[in-house]
């Protein structure tokens, strides 16, 4: 921001501190003195794409949000992805105050609350992850690993809805039975090479027990898919739970129709986050 009118109108109004505690960008996010990030409310331009359905799911919409509400993060799409659900639901404080109003049905008498979550509660509960971001083989292999990135989690859950709409159409297709077959059996593949070549971003490096250290992504690529399940298994859950946001988002309700009292989970989907 260079524009000196923009410099004074567009202050921060709150600053967040992040699960990764800043780590695993290649280009480091400029933080408060404090560690944290500063994050400034949507202009009039972010609150229409914001309420842009379609284009959220493209992922564009999310890195533009995010490069005007949080512009110190630098390049968004490299950004770890458990920082994610942070920045959003800080930009929406910024933006429309500590409530979010959410409807849940009573498990008792299916009657629909409209209850309250406050977004400072919810980032009150934020903690930096400090899950291991190194996993060790029974062969002795040392992997290094980070979260997965922004910009390959959006790829991910593109293909994932892709998938779903496909198998919804062959389900309607006037297809043979081969043709279908081939037709699934194709797109599971291609989520499968997809989930792999993800876990091959998340490694840094790979250190056999004896010879060199391997950084080269093309070669832990064919390595990782050279691999027993258990082994990749292992590799993967500590690539998740170091993407992991740590937001808690379970709350007690309580059904003003019965007063029964329950333990429930506030879904933290994009309508949520920025319906006004
Ligand atoms: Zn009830």
């Amino acid at each position: 921001m260079t524009n000196p009118l923009i410099q004074a109108y567009r202050k921060p109004v709150l600053y967040v501190s992040l699960p990764s505690g800043g780590k695993f960008y290649d280009t480091k996010p400029k933080l408060s003195v404090d560690g944290e990030l500063a994050i400034y409310s949507m202009t009039a331009r972010d609150e229409l794409v914001s309420k842009t359905p379609d284009a959220l799911f493209n992922g564009e919409a999310t890195f533009s949000l995010i490069q005007s509400c949080a512009p110190d993060i630098g390049n968004p799409t490299e950004m770890p992805v458990n920082d994610l659900v942070v920045i959003l639901i800080a930009i929406r404080m910024a933006t429309y105050g500590d409530a979010i109003d959410v409807d849940v049905k009573c498990p008792e008498c299916d009657n629909m609350n409209q209850l309250t979550v406050s977004t400072n509660a919810l980032l009150g509960s934020v903690k930096e992850n400090v899950a291991l971001d190194k996993v060790t083989l029974d062969n002795k292999f040392v992997i290094k690993v980070k979260p997965y990135n922004l910009h390959d989690r959006t790829k991910l859950q593109i293909q994932r809805l892709k998938q779903q709409k496909l198998i919804q159409n062959l389900a309607d297709a006037e297809l043979s039975d081969e043709q279908r077959q081939k037709q699934f059996g194709e797109t599971f593949l291609e989520i499968a090479d997809l989930t792999v070549t993800l876990i091959a971003n998340a490694i840094i490096q790979v250190k056999p027990p004896e010879g060199d250290t391997v950084e080269d992504e093309h070669l832990i690529l064919e390595w990782l898919k050279s691999i027993t399940k258990e082994d990749y298994d292992k590799i993967r859950e500590t690539v998740e739970e170091l993407s992991e946001s740590g937001v808690d988002t379970k709350f007690d309700a309580e059904c003003i129709e019965c007063k029964h009292t329950w333990n429930t989970n506030i879904d933290l989907d994009i309508a949520n986050f920025f319906a006004g």
